[in-house]
Order: C-alpha cells, then structure tokens, then sequence
C-alpha cells in the first residue's frame, strides 16, 4: 500500500482527492494548517471513503520545516500532492507578501524537504491563470506561460518555474503540473464540498448561497464582453472529475521501483490541463442552476469585475491522450451536486 502526502487535503479540491485516494486503496496523510479549511472535514471524508481508510491529519504549515522533516521521517511517501496554498485573487493584490510566502517560499520549504528525503514525485496545483492574459483560446500546455495579472498567478507561474528547473537539475525528480480551469460542484454524497470563509469570490457558492436565501442577489460583472450574451465565459469542471485526472497523472509520473527504463519515462516535468474543452456563459451557468434546480436566482448587472479576461476553456486533448482521462460530468450534474451539498450543509462545515 502506498502512502502520498497530501498537503492542503482538507481543501475544497484537495478532500475530493483524499477520497480519490483512499478509495484506490492508497494510504494517505494529510497536512494542513486549517487557515482556509475545517478539521471536520477528515471525518466526513471517512464518511465517504471507508471508516477503516488509512488516513491520518496532522495540523501543521507547510512553511514549518522542522514539521516537514519529521513527517518525512515519520513516513515512507510515495509522492506529494500539493494543494496547500492560498487562493483569493483579490486578497493577492492587496496582500502580496502574503501570497508570495505562503504560496511560493512554503512550496520551496516542501520541494526542500522532498529532496532531502529523496521523494521526488510530486503533482501540483496550478491554474489556467497562468497562461496569462493574451493567451489565444483554447489554452494549449504548448504555450508558453504569460503575463500572469496578479499575485495569486504569479506565484503559480513561479512554482511551475521552480518545479521545471528542478527537474532539469535532477533527472530523477518527476513534476505534474496540473493546471486547473473552473472547478465546481461537490461530492454527490453532500458530505464535502465548497465552504468558502465570508463573501464567495466565485460565482457557483455566491449562486447556491442565494439561492439558500443566505444572500439578495447575485451581482453579474460584466455584460458588455464580446461574447454571444456579453457576460464572462470559463471551463467549469466538476470537482470529482478533478480528483481523479490527480489520480492518473500521479500514477502517470510515479516511479515504478522494479522497472527504472519506466522510471525514466515518467520523471521530468509534465503540463496537463484539467478542464472540459468546454465554455459556459455567467448566464448559462444561472439558467442550468435554475433549471436543475427549480430555484430562481434574482441578480443585478455590475460593471466587469477588475482582472477578469472576458472568456477562456481548455484544449483537454493532452490529458485525454496522455492520462486516459476526461471530465463526462456536466453542468447538470455540477450545479445539481453544489446544491445538493448547499442545501445539506447550509453553514457549510459549522
Ligand atoms: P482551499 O483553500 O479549499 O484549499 C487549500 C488548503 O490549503 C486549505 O485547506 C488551507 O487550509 C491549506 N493551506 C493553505 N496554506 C497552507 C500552508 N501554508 N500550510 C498548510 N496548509 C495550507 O482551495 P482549493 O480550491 O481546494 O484549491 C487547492 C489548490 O488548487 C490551491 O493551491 C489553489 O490555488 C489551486 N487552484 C484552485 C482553483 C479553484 O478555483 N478552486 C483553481 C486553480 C488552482
Ligand atoms: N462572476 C460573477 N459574479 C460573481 C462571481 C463571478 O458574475 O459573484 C463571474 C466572473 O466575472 C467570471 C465568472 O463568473 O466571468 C467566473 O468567476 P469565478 O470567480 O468563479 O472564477 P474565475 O474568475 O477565477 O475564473
């Protein structure tokens, strides 16, 4: 049984994983600080998975290394799955230093501590925002990373960076760049899900909240876009289809112990987008809410949120090739499944 160390794994994408994970039969630890998750989350995932599953939380920063080495240690990983990392593109702005600690130095103390202990597989947790903002669409893993707009971007492109050149340094090291476009939805259980802290910045827990009656409207940023209807269009991508492309791309990149010539064939750095291929529209995404969910969603037109690019989706043909993977979920079953976990947990974990 093999045991993956996934850091940020009581996260919105990261608990999915962990199911994923424990219900491939691996064995897996958890590290995490809580600053953006709750402890309640491990046994909900129990819940899921099995209540037998090997799965075992330390609470604990990835910037901590003294933490980290112990855990290496303590554990014989497999690999790493590196969630853990703060989120909010807003915040970034306003709290660079932040951003850029957190995200990029605590990615440098893990990638520090892997090499020491020799584990050298690890996946990563990028996003489409590292394409930048003059990216052509569909974006394509052969495009060069761009002019990323904010913090949050640019401390992802920064990692990606430190990741490639790392594999450059040391040929046994192998890198999954995962770059995620819009995940949405939940477990169908309704066990875990979405639960942001405040105020949602994105636009599937801003709708389920409105529609649980916790807030008025919905504020649509942007009606002037050049597309069919004027407002923003993304990938949507639901999380449990996610979850499992980490999966494929972890086996994918994973050293087998009796076969080194396969070894090689997966260490280095690889770029796979997870997404659909395809775009759905602000308005698209409110009426396929509505309509799966016989709920109305009063909103009001604002003007374009600050940053935002006015439309982007995947090329999803590497991963398809390369990882055997797709996303069949739809965006029926994605906003039926936020719902479902909405309306089961209204305070979200509390
Ligand atoms: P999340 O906030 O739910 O999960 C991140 C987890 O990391 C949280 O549980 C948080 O407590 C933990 N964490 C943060 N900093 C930490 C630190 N220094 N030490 C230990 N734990 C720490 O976010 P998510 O939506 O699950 O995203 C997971 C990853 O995927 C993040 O790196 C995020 O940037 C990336 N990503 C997310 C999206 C998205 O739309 N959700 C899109 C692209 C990329
Ligand atoms: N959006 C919106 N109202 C909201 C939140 C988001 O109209 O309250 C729009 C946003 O302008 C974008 C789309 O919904 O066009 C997806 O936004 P989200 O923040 O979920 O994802 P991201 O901007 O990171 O792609």
């Amino acid at each position: 049984m093999q045991t993956i160390l996934v850091t940020g794994g009581t996260g919105y994408i990261g608990s999915h994983t962990v199911v994923a994970l424990l219900e491939s039969g691996y064995k897996v630890v958890i590290l995490d600080n809580l600053c953006n998750s709750s402890a309640k989350v491990v046994d909900r995932i129990l819940k899921i998975a099995h209540p037998n599953a090997q799965l075992t939380f330390i609470e604990g920063d990835i910037r901590d290394t003294n933490k980290l080495d112990q855990l290496f240690k303590d554990h014989l990983f497999e690999g790493v799955i590196h969630f853990a990392g703060l989120k909010a593109v807003g915040q970034s702005v306003t709290h660079p230093i932040t951003y850029y600690d957190n995200n990029v130095y605590g990615s440098l103390c893990l990638i520090q501590a892997m090499n020491t202990a020799k584990v050298k597989t690890i996946v990563f947790s990028s996003s489409a925002t590292v394409y930048g903002e003059d990216a052509p669409v569909p974006y394509e893993e052969s495009m060069p990373r761009g002019n990323t707009t904010n913090p949050y971007g640019t401390s992802k492109a920064m990692i990606e960076k430190i990741l490639a050149d790392q594999c450059i340094a040391d040929n046994q090291w192998s890198v999954a760049q995962l770059r995620y476009f819009n995940p949405i939805g939940a477990h169908k259980s309704g066990l875990i899900g979405e639960d942001p802290k405040g105020i949602p910045n994105n636009l599937l827990p801003y709708i389920t909240q409105v529609a649980i009656g916790k807030r008025k409207e919905l504020s649509v940023f942007g009606v002037d876009y050049p597309t069919p209807d004027g407002t923003g269009i993304r990938d949507y991508i639901h999380v449990v289809d996610l979850a499992k492309g980490h999966l494929k791309a972890l086996k994918k990149i994973q050293p087998t112990h009796n076969n080194p010539q396969e070894h090689r064939q997966g260490s280095g750095e690889h770029i796979w987008n997870l997404g659909t291929g395809q775009g759905y529209s602000v308005l698209e995404v409110i009426c396929a809410f509505e309509k799966a969910c016989g709920v109305i969603i009063p909103y009001a037109t604002e003007p374009r949120r600050k940053g935002d690019l006015a439309a982007f989706w995947a090329n999803a043909n590497k991963a398809r090739a390369e990882l055997n993977w797709q996303a069949p979920l739809t965006l029926e079953h994605m906003v039926t499944d936020a719902w479902h976990w909405q309306q089961s947990n209204p305070q979200g974990y509390n």
